[in-house]
């Protein structure tokens, strides 16, 4: 049986959530194209679409929240951020940043150039974007583990070493600016990455003289996975470990919107102090002076005290213990996911859920429409309409070897009856999932298509 773990916290304010019914949510999706992101928010019973930004801040970050310095420069908000930032992630320079991907911006701008490749495990849509913005080229070298829907690892986010040494061998170390990982693996189940393996990938990258940096945002999740399944982490705090895994590095990216608990901020951190000068006059450019970069002096606050709570054990224990409850009550259903679930999300498998509906029809598409039409939730499709592409030589459309539905939960928003419905309407769909009826698509654009397309039901 699942383990109930009660909430560490009470609520305070309270946001109603409306029940529509299933007449009313077939007319929104007709509305909206059959694209939840077309949905208003409002007509969302459970919204699950993203963790990115959506979780509750806490008293002591509303109460901070008063405390904001507004001051061009120099505020005594930064002041804190740059404290806690020096105390958690130890680097020697950090830039405020309004979101993960204004700090990737303003690395990969001054690093790389056309041509050049940037390995990681596994490059969120962001990172990737950014660099194929920059020219570049990222590259992927997750475990082989890592693609399979249903092995068991406890590290299944793992750089194969192996293979990063071989692929830096073949394209030269000269046209690798930098190297990354993702802790955890967001574009791979949210899978964590081992200490020993943050080591390695870190002795791989310096040995060719590689700068290194993590991809951060969902880093006291990771921790938390290594205190529970690394040999030798138990009796670790969580700060020892997440001072631990970024001492390795050189640098990171991080998306505050994660595990700093705010609904908006980032940063970007590094020791190099020429980088640090030619990032911050770059993000002087783009984003803002460097003590609020694109922030308010309250936001940056909220962060600072945001990231210290992140890291609380208890908050933690609860959040995974949260997203493993979600997970063994729908496996007791029968439902297929994405083994083992990782820390932020759910990934409902479709292919398995839906066999009947070939992948030119959308079977996680279709099946997050299906989620909505029979109970209001909003999920995110991880598949052919986010990922498909054609190929550049024959022109075909090839399709994503994983076609999954992510449940993703927003920190301290929704409680355990609220997952017990979740898995309530999943189970009542799975019961008669053989109706579940394909898409096509009437309407795309170009890039990001799963944010505009427009679909009909087949
Ligand atoms: C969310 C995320 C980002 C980008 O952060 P934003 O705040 O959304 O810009 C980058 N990497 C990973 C792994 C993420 O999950």
């Amino acid at each position: 049986m699942a383990e109930f773990l009660p909430e560490p916290f009470r609520i305070k304010v309270v946001e109603p959530i409306k029940q529509t019914s299933r007449e009313e949510r077939a007319h929104i999706l007709e509305v909206a194209g059959y694209n939840l992101f077309n949905v208003p928010a409002e007509e969302v019973y459970i919204d699950l679409l993203t963790d990115s930004g959506t979780g509750a801040m806490s008293q002591e970050q509303w109460a901070g929240i008063m405390l904001g310095d507004e001051s061009y420069a120099g505020c005594r908000n930064y002041f804190h951020l740059a404290e806690t930032i020096r105390s958690i992630f130890g680097f020697h320079y950090f830039l405020p940043t309004h979101q993960g991907r204004g700090a990737e911006n303003i690395l990969f701008s001054v690093l790389v150039k056309p041509g050049q490749h940037v390995p990681n495990n596994m490059h969120f849509d962001t990172t990737m974007g950014n660099i194929l913005a920059r020219g570049g080229r990222p590259s992927n070298h997750v475990i082989v583990t890592g693609h399979d829907p249903t092995a068991w690892h406890p590290f299944k986010g793992n750089m194969d070493i192996a293979a990063l040494e071989t692929f830096i061998r073949q394209v030269g170390a000269e046209n690798i600016p930098l190297g990354m990982i993702t802790i955890t693996n967001n574009s791979g189940g949210g899978q964590p990455v081992s200490m020993e393996n943050i080591r390695q990938t870190a002795e791989v990258y310096h040995r060719y003289g590689i700068p290194f940096f993590i991809d951060a945002c969902r880093y006291a999740e990771n921790a938390y996975f290594i205190k529970q399944r690394e040999p030798g982490y138990a009796d670790k705090s969580l700060l020892e470990i997440a001072r631990e895994m970024f001492s390795y590095a050189d640098g990171c990216t991080m998306s505050a919107k994660k595990d700093g608990l705010v609904n908006i901020g980032g940063f970007l951190a590094m020791n190099d102090e020429t980088l640090y000068q030619k990032a911050a006059q770059e993000l002087t450019l783009r984003e803002g002076f460097p003590t609020y970069g694109g922030l308010a002096g309250r936001d940056l606050e909220a962060m600072a005290r945001g990231l210290w709570e992140g890291l609380d054990e208890a908050y933690l224990r609860y959040r995974i213990a949260q997203t493993h409850y979600l997970a063994d009550q729908l496996r007791e259903n029968g439902i297929p996911i994405f083994e083992p679930p990782g820390g932020h999300a759910v990934y409902v498998d479709a292919r398995r859920f839906v066999p009947h509906i070939p992948a030119e029809q959308f079977p996680a598409q279709s099946l997050c429409v299906a989620l909505y039409l029979e109970g209001g939730i909003r999920a995110a499709e991880i598949g052919g309409v986010a990922f498909a592409h054609r190929d550049p030589e024959t022109g075909e459309w090839v399709y994503p070897s994983l076609e999954l539905v992510r449940l993703t939960l927003p920190r301290r928003v929704y409680t355990q009856s609220h997952l017990d419905y979740v898995v309530r309407i999943l189970a009542a769909l799975w019961q008669k999932r053989d109706q579940v009826r394909g898409l096509q698509i009437v309407y795309q654009t170009p890039y990001l298509r799963h944010f505009t397309a427009r679909f009909a039901l087949m």
